[in-house]
């Protein structure tokens, strides 16, 4: 998607901390981490909300979180507990549109979410 800068990052065309990389996700640092770990798992196909992955490509969300749980062993992460937030639409407070999971862990959490 031309003007999306997860595309860039996915296509090297602007640099990001990578940490992970399949054929079909990439995750990445948040360059704006809000807490110790903070990565976005992004699927490399351009959608930006989970509502527009038509059933056929439904698989994408497999592979998704297939990377993520991998990435929580590398980064041992069970031990200290995370929480996984999509947010969609201006309200929830998206800034990118294109689907991304925030990956959050290393402090204390409340509930319910801001
Ligand atoms: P959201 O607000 O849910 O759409 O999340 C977008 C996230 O992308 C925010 O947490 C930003 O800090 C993060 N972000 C923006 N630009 C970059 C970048 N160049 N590299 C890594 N993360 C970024
Ligand atoms: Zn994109």
């Amino acid at each position: 998607m031309v003007n999306c800068l997860f595309c860039k990052i996915i296509q090297n065309e602007i640099s990001a901390q990578k940490i992970y990389e399949d054929e079909h996700t990439v995750i990445i640092k948040d360059i704006d981490p809000q807490a110790p770990n903070h990565f976005l798992a992004i699927p490399k196909k351009h959608y930006a909300g989970i509502q527009d992955v038509p059933g056929e490509e439904s698989n994408l969300f497999g592979h998704l979180f297939e990377a993520i749980g991998k990435v929580v062993k590398e980064e041992r992460l069970e031990e200290k507990g995370y929480r996984l937030v999509i947010n969609y639409g201006e309200k929830a407070g998206q800034s990118v549109h294109h689907i991304h999971v925030h990956l959050l862990s290393g402090r204390t959490m409340t509930w319910p979410p801001g």
